[in-house]
């Protein structure tokens, strides 16, 4: 993150140190470097082994596909799928360190379900005559999802998918 040091300089060098605590922005990288390390660390073993070719390594999904001879589509999936998770679990650590409210503030079990372009697109091709309540039981029987209130569904599919045109 080269442009932030380079910001964090700027701001310190203008406003001087009496504002700016460098200590404090080390403090903080450490914090977050920290608290990603552990939930990465908390990845299965095909998650953690993409994380390291895709983001640390900077090959692309093809070349990935490639290496590890899957479909480039389910890689871009699982991608979405890691994403997801370190935004959820790491959601409390950034309300707290940075006093924001993330939308993602509670894990979502219908996004880490390996199905989950199937049931996107049951969710989404809901009949006007499928209740919620329907869906939730069709997820129970269906994919072994158990949810418990309509605003699980409501908010995977605000917050969680792309409206398909
Ligand atoms: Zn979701």
């Amino acid at each position: 993150m080269p442009r932030r040091v380079v910001h964090h300089n700027w701001v310190y060098q203008s406003i001087g140190p009496a504002v700016w605590d460098q200590n404090q922005i080390s403090e903080r990288r450490e914090r977050i470097c920290e608290a990603v390390r552990r939930e990465i660390s908390l990845l299965s073993d095909s998650e953690r082994e993409f994380m390291e070719l895709y983001w640390f390594q900077g090959n692309s999904t093809s070349e990935i596909a490639r290496i590890l001879q899957r479909k480039r589509y389910n890689l871009e999936n699982l991608n979405r799928c890691i994403m997801r998770k370190l935004k959820n679990r790491l959601a409390e650590f950034v309300e707290e360190e940075f006093g924001l409210r993330s939308v993602y503030r509670s894990e979502c079990v219908i996004c880490c379900h390996p199905e989950i372009e199937k049931i996107n697109q049951r969710l989404r091709s809901r009949g006007t005559h499928e209740t919620y309540r329907r869906l939730i039981r069709l997820l129970r029987t269906d994919y072994g999802i158990r949810i418990k209130t309509p605003q699980t569904i409501i908010g995977h599919l605000k917050y969680h998918t792309r409206e398909e045109s």
